[in-house]
């Protein structure tokens, strides 16, 4: 395979820089273009070997580094690796970088380390994900749920329902070819009881589909109310810094403003639109139109209205546009003196299932009750899963395990053969294989890496 290299830390000036170089040539080409200051040999060197000097480029230095010499099957990648710690200048980076090609490696596509790591057998898909988890987790929650995939906690669990899959395949499969000598043997409520508790192991994983993903993407909330309730005021309290336009001017709000705050560890992706407003204005109409795409873009919406006056027709647009959607319904401005009962009574009737949480923007009251409600509609309340799955890819994998073991269950009790209720285990076992990577097509392979960044 041929010898890649890249730089693996971030770009811009910083006190270090490291240019990872991998393959079987990486040791080699090390030696070409970078003199140590002591005399030795670095192909001699064994693995993990550390060594100060210069990298030089016909003879001209171009950097001070310390290389650092993993041997296969001792690295990152399975193969030999060399890390150079150079200075971290972004010029100075990409001219130490050039010399390593001009020796012999050639620049690495974006996430082939990883890929070369899980191709050599060294980590499994969910453990190659989890590397990209870990270094864009928002939250404490995200880096914590990542490192627990990262060491391994979700294969482990999907080997122990392959485990207990490949039993019950193997009985199956001893029937089929050993029927007298077997008989007695099968026992079909045991059989069901078996697979029944695997799929309820599969959506005792799948369960953590929703707080996982929100832990990874973030959950995407749009504040919508007539103009002048408080919505710029709300996102700023909850971020805590004036980045919004406060205005007194109905309407002043007119595109969108975006903010990423953490809310009680829960990554909440904020998004202010303009206010809903019957209005011959054109751009205030653009306005009106975009709250109710930002509004179907949302997972959440606040809808805020104004505690202090009775609700307006402008108000009640706001009704439909959150019908059948998931909202948390907000009267603001209660520390005003004039507040008003009917308004509580009007949001009750029309939603009597929804909750009014009642806060004061300006005094910052009732915003733990909002915090809450918003955690606990991300399920993040309470003690965090052991391993959480955040990826569609690994949800659907799951998703369709849990199927052909549903249709196991029908297979059987339809009566038909033992052999077709061993396809559909194998169905299982085949989904379940996509998780870790065993089963799954190259291309899906290659494009799951894809997404990775240059260096990683
Ligand atoms: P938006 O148009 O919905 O974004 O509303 P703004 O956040 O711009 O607020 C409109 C006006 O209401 C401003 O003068 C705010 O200072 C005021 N305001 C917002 N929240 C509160 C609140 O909780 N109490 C009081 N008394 N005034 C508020």
């Amino acid at each position: 395979m041929d010898t890649i290299a890249s730089i693996a830390t971030a770009r811009g000036a910083a006190g270090i820089g490291v240019i990872r170089v991998s393959g079987d040539k990486a040791i080699s080409i090390a030696k070409l273009c970078f003199s140590p200051k002591r005399n030795v040999d670095i192909e001699n060197l064994p693995t993990y070997s550390a060594a100060y000097g210069y990298v030089a480029d016909d003879g001209e230095i171009v950097d001070e580094a310390i290389i650092l010499i993993m041997k296969e099957p001792h690295s990152y990648t399975g193969e030999n690796v060399v890390e150079f710690q150079c200075h971290g200048g972004y010029l100075s980076l990409q001219k130490v970088l050039e010399v390593i090609y001009k020796n012999g490696a050639r620049p690495a596509e974006k996430g082939e380390f990883t890929k070369r790591a899980f191709l050599n057998g060294r980590i499994d898909l969910t453990r190659a994900e989890a590397v990209m988890d870990i270094v864009s987790a928002k939250t404490e929650n995200a880096r914590k749920s990542a490192v627990a995939s990262l060491s391994g906690k979700l294969s482990e669990k999907i080997e122990d329902i392959k485990d207990r899959l490949l039993k019950e395949v193997a009985l199956l499969e001893g029937v089929i070819d050993f029927p007298d000598e077997m008989e007695g043997e099968f026992n079909q409520e045991i059989f069901e009881k078996k697979v029944i508790d695997i799929i309820n192991l599969i959506k005792k994983i799948t369960d953590t589909y929703k707080e996982g993903r929100i832990l990874k993407d973030g959950l995407k909330t749009a504040i919508i109310g007539r103009p002048n309730v408080g919505k710029s005021s709300l996102l700023n309290a909850l971020m805590n810094e004036e980045r919004a336009i406060v205005s007194d001017i109905p309407g002043t709000t007119r595109d969108s403003i975006e903010a990423e705050v953490n809310i009680l560890g829960v990554p909440v992706i904020l998004v202010d639109t303009a206010g809903i407003r019957a209005s011959s204005d054109k751009i205030e109409h653009i306005g009106v139109d975009m709250a109710k795409r930002r509004a179907d873009e949302a997972e959440l919406i606040y809808a805020v209205f104004d505690g202090s006056m009775e609700l307006t027709d402008e108000d009640r647009k706001i009704f439909s546009i959150i019908e059948n959607k998931d909202f948390i319904l907000i009267l603001n401005k209660t520390d005003l003196a004039v507040k008003n009962p009917h308004i509580r009574d009007e949001l009750q009737t029309r939603f009597p299932n929804a909750k009014t949480i009642e806060i004061s923007a300006k005094d910052f009251t009732g915003f733990e009750q909002l915090k809450e409600a918003t955690a606990k509609f991300a399920e993040v309340l309470g003690e965090m899963p052991s391993c959480l799955i955040n990826s569609e890819r690994v949800y659907n994998a799951l998703f369709r395990a849990k199927q052909s073991l549903e249709d196991a269950i029908s297979t059987i009790n339809a009566g038909l053969s033992e052999d077709y209720v061993v396809i559909d285990l194998k169905a299982a076992l085949f989904a379940l294989g996509e998780i870790t990577g065993e089963t799954l097509d190259e291309d899906i392979i290659n494009r799951i890496f894809e997404d990775f960044c240059i260096g990683k």
